[in-house]
């Protein structure tokens, strides 16, 4: 896990892969009509759902490319699947997710969240100029 999570940004960045993720209006306004705690909720339910266990069902495919703000912030964070998060977080495979390392990856999800979010009400109130 990363402690520093603008190193972890900034690596991210450097993946072409990675950084190519954005929100589309669906999800925008998904976001904005949610808002992000109950966003956050929904991370957590995916996490312990899709990838807390030790051996996730799908493994490498349980996180869909789009439906859901969460999914695309997931891709986006490398917080995918279990070997995403091992190769670059650093959490081992083959066992169940500990609470610390949940709450790592609610962190990392959110900080891209907010990231895309304000870029996005930044574009709006330009727009409404
Ligand atoms: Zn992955």
């Amino acid at each position: 896990m990363y402690q520093d999570l603008n190193q972890l940004w900034y690596n991210l960045q450097k993946s072409p892969f990675r950084r190519k993720f954005r929100l589309n209006s669906k999800d925008s306004l998904y976001l904005q009509q949610k808002g992000l705690h109950i966003l956050l909720i929904h991370a957590n339910e995916f996490i312990n759902k899709r990838l807390a266990s030790a051996y996730p069902v799908n493994d490498g495919k349980q996180t869909p490319m789009r439906g859901h703000p969460v999914f695309v912030a997931q891709h986006a964070t490398a917080t995918c699947c279990r070997s995403c998060l091992a190769k670059w977080h650093h959490i081992a495979k083959g066992q169940p997710l500990s609470e610390q390392e949940k709450t790592y990856i609610i962190r990392v999800i959110k900080m891209w969240l907010l990231n895309h979010y304000s870029s996005l009400l930044s574009t709006t109130s330009k727009n409404n100029v």
